[in-house]
């Protein structure tokens, strides 16, 4: 075994919330070393909305002008019932509301912001225990070989290495092993659902206009002037291989997830869901079906152990909720991190981090009410409440603030 130099911070897991943890710690001068268990960045853009507040954070970073030349950025969302509209919502800030771009693109772009740091994430490289031992956590690093191309088994490691860090931030995804090995219960938040996604390429130019239908939820989110993304809820009977499995930049290309839905199937599902749509479809770029389960755990974490993102909460695909929060959190714990290492803040006060997640996650995944209906609130939105609180792309207040005219106030 190899020990290495002592580090403020190790956060296991390089996915979009990961990576912006690291990159959070390195401009605040934190020492900070990112491990992930994959090979590589993510090869398709299975996430693709980032909420107004999460583009503040990443502005923050520097970011802003390469989101905005990677991403496509809207305002206006249509809701639909039944396949009829029923509400258009346009935010009251001429701010860009939201911004489409693919989950690849975003870590492809936080990758290189990291490596601008001196930063650089140590793939193949798996967290396999950990204990705290006051004041810094110990942890085993086990070294991966590079995975082959048709491998269904867990890789065996090729060395262990330890380490320690005042802190980890556990960003490591649905089946986070930090989550296992703090023994950090999930309560269910509601029942698993199956969505397929498909990008499709059209015929015509794309209003940039986020639709979505409420009764059998439903998505379209363009994501160029002739590309969209559609997120359909299908049975979970469906026989596709559900696993939240991503397909990595450097997998062989037969090694990427299998393509749900030909022509006809796409065809038929967009004549059944969204009988407005007009533009036609001249192809299929991409298909893929995951199973989502709804939970959230019954705390973020203790002391010098944190979750956020995925590891933390599951949440619906359509709102893009869990990155999104994700990128919140670790905004907020980085923040208390430095004035834990700089001696300003006891460890204790981090319970606060625990408390305003919780509450935030609570709302956006339903568990909680957010807001209340009005005298002024149509019948259909009263119905489809928690679906439109899930489905849209945002959080708190701005929710709030775009669902006013609706005559919706916030729940006491
Ligand atoms: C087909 C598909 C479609 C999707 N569509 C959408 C969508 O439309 N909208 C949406 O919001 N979300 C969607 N998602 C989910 C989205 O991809 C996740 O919510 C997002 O990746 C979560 O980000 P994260 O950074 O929290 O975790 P992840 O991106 O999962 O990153 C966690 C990382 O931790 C690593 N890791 C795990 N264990 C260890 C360990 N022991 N040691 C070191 N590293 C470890 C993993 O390799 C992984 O890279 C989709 C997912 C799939 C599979």
């Amino acid at each position: 075994m190899r020990s290495r130099p002592h580090q403020d911070v190790l956060v296991v897991g390089a996915g979009p919330v990961g990576m912006t943890a690291a990159l959070l710690c390195a401009d605040r001068h934190l020492t900070v070393r990112i491990i992930d268990a994959a090979s590589a960045t993510a090869r398709h853009g299975y996430s693709s909305i980032l909420h107004a507040r999460t583009l503040d954070v990443l502005g923050e970073a520097g970011m802003a002008d390469d989101l905005r030349d990677a991403g496509l950025a809207f305002r206006d969302i249509v809701l639909h019932e039944s396949g009829e509209p029923v509400a258009h919502l346009t935010p009251p800030s001429p701010a860009p509301f939201a911004l489409a771009i693919g989950q690849d693109v975003l870590e492809g772009m936080l990758l290189r912001q990291l490596a601008r740091r001196g930063v650089q994430v140590e793939w193949s490289h798996r967290l396999s225990s950990l204990s705290v031992r006051d004041p810094r956590v110990e942890v085993v690093i086990e070294e991966l070989p590079p995975p082959p191309s048709n491998a269904t088994a867990l890789p065996r490691p090729t060395r262990t290495l330890t380490d320690h860090a005042s802190f980890v931030i556990g960003a490591d995804g649905h089946d986070s092993t930090v989550r296992r090995l703090l023994q950090m219960a999930q309560t269910s938040a509601g029942l698993p659902e199956v969505f397929a996604f498909l990008d499709l390429q059209v015929d015509s130019e794309l209003p940039r206009e986020l639709h979505i239908e409420l009764a059998v939820p439903t998505l379209c989110l363009p994501l160029d002037s002739h590309r969209c993304r559609w997120s359909f809820l299908v049975p979970s009977t469906s026989p596709h291989d559900l696993s939240r499995h991503k397909a990595r930049a450097e997998d062989a290309p037969c090694s990427a997830q299998a393509s749900v839905f030909d022509r006809p199937l796409a065809l038929r599902l967009l004549a059944e869901r969204a009988p407005w749509f007009r533009p036609v479809p001249t192809s299929l770029r991409w298909s893929a079906a995951a199973r989502f389960d709804r939970r959230l755990v019954t705390s973020f974490g203790k002391g010098r152990c944190w979750l956020a993102g995925d590891a933390a909460h599951l949440a619906s695909p359509l709102g893009s909720q869990s990155v999104n929060l994700g990128i919140a959190e670790v905004d907020a714990l980085v923040s208390r991190i430095v004035r834990g290492v700089r001696g300003k803040e006891a460890l204790g006060s981090l319970a606060s981090f625990d408390r305003d997640r919780l509450r935030v996650s609570r709302s956006m995944l339903g568990v909680a009410p957010l807001l209340a209906s009005s005298d002024r609130t149509p019948g259909w939105a009263r119905r489809q409440l928690s679906r439109v609180v899930c489905s849209l792309p945002a959080s708190g207040d701005d929710i709030l603030r775009l669902l006013a005219p609706l005559g919706f106030v916030r729940a006491d």
